[in-house]
C-alpha cells in the first residue's frame, strides 16, 4: 500500500527532496520527476541503470509463484523470524524498514508487535497481503529513496551474501543513515569461513546431491537461488570492520549451522512438495503450464497451513527438532549468523 505515513519517510531517489502525493502515484518538486504508484508500492528506482543485477530478478525463480501468498513462518523461515523477534524486541511505536523485503511475509508475520513497516525490494514480487498492509517501495537498497534517520529498526535477511563488496558497503551505509542514532539492524546471512561444523552441512548436501543423481530430488530452482551468491564478507572480523566502515557496532551474534535444518529443509521438505507437485500435475488438464503442478500444490500446502490442522503441526514438530541447531551449536563459530548492528550517532565515530 501507500500510506499517507509513507510520504513522510519517501524521498526522491535522484535528489533525496520530500515527495508530493500525486495519486496515484508521487512527484518530486524538486526535479519533476514522476513515480508510478497505480500497482499498490511506489516505484522510487533511480534513473541510473543498476550494474548489478540479481537472479531474483528472474522469472524463472517465481514460476512457483511462492510470493504470492503467505503461509505462517516454518521450518527455516520461523527459527530466522524468532531470532529476528528476540534480536530486534518489536514494540508499538517502532518505525521499521525492511531491506530487500521480497514478499514481505516477514512484514506480515511481525505486524502483530504493533510496530510500523515500510518494505523495499529491487523486484515487485510482493504478496497480496503485503500489498493490502505495508508500505511497499521498488527501489535500490544502495541508494534508499528514504529520509535520514527515518526509522528506529531495520532488518536485512538473506540479502547481504547476493552483494558486492561495493555494494555491501553501500548499502550498509544507506542503511545507518536511515537508521536513528542508536538505531538497530538484524541480519542473516554468511560469511565466506566456515567453522569446523560445515562438515555435518556439506554431508547432508552430499546426500541431497545423490539422491537427484538417483532422481529422488530436484534442486534446480535451489541451486538458480544461489547461483548468484557473490559473499562479499571473509569472516567475522571482516564483518566487523565492514560494519564499522558504514557506521555500525557488531552488538549481538548468534551462530547457525543447519546440519538438522539442512536436512529436514533440503531433503525431506523437498521431498514432500515435489510428491504433492506430482500428484497436482497429474491430476492438472494436459494444456497446463510446466509450473502449474508446483504452483497448485504450493497454494494447496500453503492453504492447509493457514488453516493449521494437522499439516502444520506436523510441520510445527519437524520445526521444533531444528531449533536444535541453534540449541546445540549457536555458539561454535560458522559461516551462517543472526546479528545485531547498533547505529553509532556520527560523533562517537
Ligand atoms: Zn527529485
Amino acid at each position: 500500500m501507500i500510506s499517507p505515513s509513507l510520504f513522510t519517510t519517501a524521498r526522491c531517489p535522484e535528489c533525496v527532496t520530500a515527495l508530493t502525493p500525486q495519486p496515484p502515484g508521487a512527484a518530486c518538486p524538486s526535479c519533476h520527476r514522476v513515480f508510478d504508484g497505480s500497482r499498490g508500492y511506489l516505484d522510487l528506482r533511480p534513473i541510473a541503470a543498476f550494474a548489478e543485477q540479481t537472479k531474483y530478478l528472474d522469472d524463472a525463480l517465481h514460476i512457483d509463484a511462492r510470493h504470492e501468498t503467505v503461509a505462517p513462518p516454518l521450518l527455516g523461515s520461523k527459527i530466522r523470524n524468532d531470532r529476528l523477534r528476540a534480536f530486534l524486541a518489536l514494540a508499538p511505536g517502532d518505525r521499521v524498514v525492511d531491506l530487500g523485503c521480497g514478499s514481505g511475509r516477514t512484514m506480515i508475520w511481525n505486524r502483530d508487535t504493533g510496530a510500523s513497516f515500510t518494505g523495499i525490494d529491487i523486484s515487485a514480487f510482493f504478496s497480496k497481503d503485503a500489498l493490502d498492509s505495508c508500505d511497499l517501495l521498488l527501489g535500490d537498497l544502495r541508494r534508499l529513496p528514504l529520509a535520514d534517520k527515518a526509522f528506529t529498526k531495520a532488518w536485512s535477511l538473506d540479502v547481504l551474501e547476493h552483494l558486492s563488496p561495493q555494494a555491501l558497503h553501500d548499502m550498509l551505509s544507506e542503511a545507518s543513515r536511515v537508521l536513528a542514532d542508536h538505531g538497530v539492524m538484524f541480519v542473516y546471512t554468511h560469511v565466506r569461513k566456515n567453522g569446523p561444523l560445515a562438515v555435518g552441512v556439506r554431508l547432508v548436501n552430499r546426500l541431497a546431491d545423490g539422491l537427484e543423481r538417483i532422481g529422488l530430488l530436484d534442486l534446480r530452482t535451489e541451486r538458480l537461488r544461489k547461483s548468484d551468491h557473490l559473499n562479499p564478507i571473509a569472516d567475522h572480523e571482516d564483518l566487523r570492520r565492514v560494519a564499522a566502515d558504514a557506521g555500525f557496532d557488531v552488538e549481538r551474534i548468534t551462530y547457525y549451522t543447519p546440519i538438522i535444518g539442512a536436512f529436514m529443509e533440503n531433503i525431506l521438505a523437498r521431498m514432500v512438495e515435489q510428491r504433492l507437485a506430482r500428484r497436482a500435475t497429474a491430476s492438472a488438464p494436459p494444456t497446463a503450464d510446466a509450473g502449474a503442478g508446483i504452483r497448485a500444490a504450493r497454494a494447496n500446502a500453503k492453504t492447509r497451513l493457514r488453516k493449521r490442522g494437522g499439516v502444520y503441526w506436523a510441520t510445527r514438530a519437524v520445526t521444533g527438532l531444528m531449533y536444535l541447531d541453534v540449541l546445540l551449536w549457536g555458539r561454535f563459530t560458522s559461516g551462517p549468523f543472526f546479528a545485531r548492528l547498533r547505529k553509532r550517532p556520527r560523533r562517537d565515530r
